[in-house]
Order: C-alpha cells, then sequence, then structure tokens
C-alpha cells in the first residue's frame, strides 16, 4: 500500500511494487483534475499530486450515484514508447455514460489529453513486463454540495493510475457463477453505461460466487432469465466447433451490458485472424449443452481488467459443468497472445488502436490542452 501523503516514491520503492504481483493496491504519484459548472462548463485543468479530495457530506454523487467511470490501460513497448489502447473508443464510451447518467460530455480530445498527460508525468509507472500495465482510471462525480433531488450542476473529472501486475503470464481458468435470482441490469435500465451503482447492486452476487469458490458471477437477462449477458466486469466469447473450423459468438449489446472495448477488439482481430464471429444469443441450457456435447469448445472472458482469461467451470445452485477440460483452448490462447503482441508492439498495429505517448519525464507544467 502506498501513502499518498509520501508520494513521490523513491524509484527503488516503486520498482519494487511494479515487481510484487497485485491491481489497484498502489497508485501512480499524480493526478489529473478538472471542474466543470453549468456556468462556465470545463475549466481549471490541472496535473498535480495524487492527493485527497476534499468532500462536503451534502456532495451530490454520494447520496444520488451520479458517478462514471472507465478503465483502460497504457503499456509499455520493447523500444522504451509507452502507448495507450483506443483511448478515443473509452472516451466515446465514458460520454455516452455521462450523457445516461444527465452528466456533462467530456470532449474526446480533452479525455485523451488528460490520459496522456499522466502518463507522461508518471511514465515510471508503467511496468516493463510483457502482459503488465498501467491500469489508467478516469472518472467523473457529481461535486456540487446539495441535497436536492435533481441533476447536479457542478462536477469533477479526475484520472488517477495503479500499475496492473498478473501473477503469471497464463491466467488461471475462471470459475463462474450463475445465480438466476440477482439481475445486473435490466431494459431501459444503466446496464449499458459505467456507472458506479451497477458495481455497488452486484457484489451481494459476487459474494455468492466467492463462497460457492467461483471467481465472478455470470448474468442472464432481467425478462427470461435464460439468456447470459456477461460476465462481472468482463463480456463472455463461445467458441463452437464446427466442420469448417471454430466459430466465434458472443451476446449482442442487447443495452443491458456494457460495449466492452476489449470484446470490439476480438470481434474485429478474430475476423482478420480468419476466424468466423457473430453476434447471437445463447442461454445458460443452451451453453450446457453445448460444453457436455462438444460442440463449445472453449469460453473465455474479456476485458480491459483481465485481458483474456478462459471459463474452465459453471457452478449454479443445481448444476456445474466444465467447459472443454477446464483449460485455456487453442483460439483462446492464440487471442490472448495476438492482442498481447498488438499492446506491447511486437505484432503492426494493423486497426490504429495504440497511441504512442511521449515520456519525457521531465518535471515541467504539463499542459493538457485547451480547456472549453
Ligand atoms: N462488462 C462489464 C460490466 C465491465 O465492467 C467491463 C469492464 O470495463 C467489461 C464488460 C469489459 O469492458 P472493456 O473491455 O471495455 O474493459
Amino acid at each position: 500500500m502506498n501513502d499518498f501523503a509520501m508520494q513521490p516514491l523513491s524509484v527503488e520503492r516503486r520498482e519494487e511494487l511494479l515487481a510484487t504481483p497485485g491491481f489497484g493496491d498502489v497508485f501512480t504519484d499524480h493526478m489529473v483534475t478538472m471542474r466543470w459548472s453549468a456556468e462556465v462548463g470545463w475549466r481549471d485543468a490541472k496535473v498535480g499530486p495524487l492527493a485527497a479530495m476534499s468532500l462536503h457530506p451534502a456532495t451530490m454523487a454520494l447520496h444520488y450515484g451520479q458517478t462514471i467511470f472507465e478503465g483502460m490501460k497504457a503499456f509499455w513497448r520493447p523500444n522504451g514508447q509507452r502507448a495507450l489502447f483506443r483511448p478515443a473508443d473509452h472516451a466515446r464510451r465514458f460520454n455516452r455514460s455521462a450523457r445516461r447518467l444527465t452528466m456533462p460530455t467530456l470532449p474526446e480530445e480533452q479525455f485523451v489529453a488528460a490520459l496522456e498527460a499522466l502518463v507522461r508525468i508518471d511514465g515510471g509507472w508503467v511496468p516493463r513486463t510483457r502482459g503488465h500495465s498501467l491500469y489508467l482510471r478516469p472518472f467523473m462525480i457529481a461535486a456540487e454540495t446539495g441535497l436536492g433531488l435533481r441533476p447536479a450542476e457542478e462536477y469533477v473529472f479526475a484520472v488517477i493510475g495503479t500499475p496492473a501486475r498478473p501473477g503469471s503470464v497464463e491466467p488461471k481458468p475462471m470459475r463462474l457463477w450463475a445465480a438466476p435470482e440477482y439481475i445486473r441490469a435490466a431494459p431501459g435500465g444503466t446496464g449499458a453505461a459505467k456507472c458506479g451503482g451497477n458495481y455497488g447492486g452486484a457484489f451481494v452476487a459476487q459474494q455468492q460466487a466467492v463462497a460457492n469458490d467461483c471467481d465472478e458471477v455470470v448474468w442472464l437477462d432481467a425478462r427470461e432469465r435464460r439468456y447470459v449477458e456477461e460476465a462481472g466486469g468482463c463480456n463472455l466469447f463461445f467458441v463452437e466447433s464446427t466442420i469448417d473450423g471454430p466459430r466465434l459468438k458472443t451476446p449482442p449489446l442487447s443495452g443491458t451490458l456494457l460495449a466492452g472495448i476489449t470484446r470490439d477488439s476480438i470481434l474485429r482481430l478474430a475476423e482478420k485472424l480468419g476466424f468466423r464471429v457473430a453476434e447471437e444469443p445463447i442461454t445458460l441450457d443452451e451453453w450446457e449443452r453445448g460444453c457436455r456435447d462438444g460442440r463449445i469448445a472453449e469460453t473465455f472472458a474479456c476485458g480491459t481488467a483481465r485481458s483474456i482469461v478462459p471459463v474452465g467451470h459453471v457452478v449454479s445452485a443445481d448444476r456445474d459443468w466444465p467447459v472443454g477440460d477446464g483449460t485455456a483452448g487453442p483460439v483462446t490462447s492464440r487471442l490472448r497472445a495476438a492482442m498481447l503482441d498488438i499492446h506491447h508492439g511486437q505484432a503492426s498495429d494493423v486497426f490504429g488502436w495504440m497511441r504512442l505517448v511521449d515520456t519525457d519525464a521531465d518535471d515541467s507544467p504539463v499542459r493538457i490542452g485547451p480547456i472549453q
């Protein structure tokens, strides 16, 4: 744990932390902040030391849940450069979340400039190991003081960073818990937005998953409790074996699941690698039958935090089944390696997903672009 009162950390301490497996437990030395008010719009953009935020107890975000966030990564490349993965796509999703929660949008170039500013000043925190990265957490909260039940008229946007250091390059297959008594999102709700309430409301099922020796929940649709939507913090892909070779399918974007940037990347990458891909609904029963009769050879979860992770088992109160032989299948491993190659600049960036950030690491004030 780093104490931000003690930031910045010495290079030796930082290197020690970067070598220890973990996620979301230590933070870089700086943060970006920006404020918005109804009269002025966005203002006061700055990069400063990581510091506590002082909030009045009636700050509206604490009461009515106007909080949204993104999760994305910066990667180190063997030539010493750092690069962000699809930052403009994260900006667009952030703004979709903002509109759903009646919050101000942030111009795409401002969002990307804020990320670049943090990676530039804290470039030393981008781990230099394949599969490791600097996870960036842009977020926005309603900052107005008051208890009136309406959208706030003041907001704070901030970006913080935490190095993601997986324990091993090859992730352990996940066990997923199917809990039909809880739902994550319903039609017309906020399931497609990345807002805090979606996660707070999911912890009860996540606790059940952990109590049943599982890693994550697999969420079913709210209406029929039959269709697989996504897993906690990840989208899902099913690899069918057909006489024409593997075919990948993933649940369609119904409005109740998050449009994962990794999901979209896999749809495009898999097609480029010669796999057939489809966005099609699948029920829990079809998934079980497919695994039992061998039509579904692999399932994997994908998201920024975990990248691509095989699903080894599915468990519910009345049944459980293995997926394939419970280990990573060849399609999962191939896609994972291909994504890592793109992230770390070891394959050509044919989709234009990587945005290079120059890290000259000087301490001069960082400009993050004109304020709107
Ligand atoms: N689904 C949920 C609920 C998530 O929180 C995430 C993570 O952001 C994902 C899916 C995967 O999205 P992405 O690939 O953009 O990280």
